[in-house]
């Protein structure tokens, strides 16, 4: 079964081709779509795990943007199918499912309308989510497409850790309670991990750490996420790139009156101007962040610190929550890359069994592994995340049911 699957930002469209069977998946094609609706369009592939350009033009909406890619997989030097009519089906990342998908389905018209429900409550991602699957269905026509998630594996959080302590009705007028992201990620890290390291998932208790730009930390127990660091929106729990992470709401109040922030402001304060930039005023990004440190800077050395130490307290937390740990998982940009963090964050986690062999720490780098020591009596791994891949295998498995 050959399956696109296409993850719809509001200015961005990646996608991946995979041929899939019951023995596994070949990746065919990989790519992005970038600057939609901006000047300056463009198209870039990853051509013997290089990423490059192979086009550039102005690209006004997703179903422009959704045609070249479909152009680009049947002609020209890139192509890798004859036709389109070979392909299956669609899997699509849908960051918001609300309450009302617990799993991935099948899209029909009562599904779109659900999501653009969900819209309410991420209005930068699931309108782009949207967008690509009503783009592939005026190219494709009665292709079978599958939405796949961001929230659904939180879904098994019990309402004492899903709610929050403000008047109930909110929670019943406005469906406001905790989801989580990145389920998808943590989901599939969780598995993978346990494989590795011959844990029965199932039957295990499970802290994965997704460090990208975003970033969250789950607890697994039995296989179901039991809670996670996002909430009602992805801006909570661990300091980030340029998000805050938690923070008192008074602190809002307090600004509000000090420098009469408009909602806009505040929105921008939380979500682009905070975290490791807000915090270090250099970079959100921790390669930067752990160079800027080394050199001596304060205030990146500060925003590394501040960095790990929330990342220990959030899986000090789940530990509380699980009445314990077999295994801890990174994953992530920095998680599958700095050996710096995983370090740090690791260090001072002896008093739950968690020790790590700093050589394989070290030695590790943007491949996946096993880190903990020989005599850890928690297993410590790195697992390289594909949200894409996750896609395709919901994809196969509802389409062929
Ligand atoms: P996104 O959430 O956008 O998918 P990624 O998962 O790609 O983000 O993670 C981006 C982060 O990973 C950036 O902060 C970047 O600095 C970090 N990163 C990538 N490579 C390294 C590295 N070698 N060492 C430290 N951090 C890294």
């Amino acid at each position: 079964m050959i399956i696109l699957v296409l993850n719809s930002g509001s200015s961005s469209i990646k996608f991946q081709l995979f041929e899939m069977n019951d023995q596994g998946q070949q990746l065919l094609s990989k790519g992005i779509v970038e600057r939609i609706g901006i000047k300056g369009g463009v198209l870039k592939q990853c051509i013997g795990g290089v990423s490059q350009v192979v086009l550039e033009k102005d690209i006004p909406d997703h179903t422009i943007g959704i045609k070249l890619v479909f152009e680009n997989l049947t002609k020209g030097a890139n192509a890798v199918l004859k036709n389109l009519s070979e392909i299956n089906a669609v899997g699509h990342r849908v960051v918001h499912g609300g309450e009302l998908f617990k799993e991935s389905v099948l899209v029909d018209n009562a599904v779109k309308q659900q999501i653009k429900e969900c819209s309410e409550l991420a209005p930068l991602h699931n309108p782009a989510n949207l967008k690509g699957i009503m783009s592939v269905e005026a190219l494709l026509d009665s292709i079978p497409q599958v939405a796949v998630f961001d929230t659904s594996f939180h879904q098994t959080m019990p309402t004492k850790a899903y709610l929050y302590g403000i008047p109930y009705n909110y929670y019943e007028k406005y469906k406001i309670r905790r989801y989580g992201f990145h389920g998808i990620s943590h989901k599939y890290v969780a598995e993978q991990a346990a494989e590795m390291c011959n844990k029965d998932f199932t039957n295990s208790k499970v802290v994965t750490c997704h460090l990208g730009n975003g970033a969250s930390v789950t607890g697994i127990k039995n296989g179901a996420s039991v809670d996670t660091s996002m909430g009602f929106t992805p801006v909570t729990g661990l300091m980030m790139g340029t998000r805050c992470g938690t923070l008192d709401p008074g602190i809002l109040l307090y600004l509000e009156e000090k420098e009469h922030l408009s909602i806009k402001g505040i929105n921008n304060l939380l979500n682009k101007e905070s975290g490791l930039q807000g915090v270090s005023g250099l970079s959100s990004d921790m390669r930067d962040i752990e160079k800027a440190a080394d050199d001596g800077l304060y205030r990146a050395k500060l925003a590394f610190d501040m960095y790990t130490y929330r990342i220990r307290k959030w899986i000090g937390s789940f530990v509380g929550v699980m009445n314990g740990i077999d295994l801890l998982v990174f994953t992530g940009g920095i998680g599958e890359n700095s050996f710096k963090v995983r370090e740090d964050v690791c260090k001072q986690l002896s008093f739950f069994g968690i020790t790590i062999d700093e050589e394989r720490n070290v030695g590790l780098c943007g491949q996946g592994g096993i880190i903990s020591a020989s005599n850890s009596s928690v297993a410590v791994a790195v697992v390289n995340t594909n949200e894409e891949l996750v896609i395709a295998q919901e994809v196969f498995k509802i389409v062929n049911n």
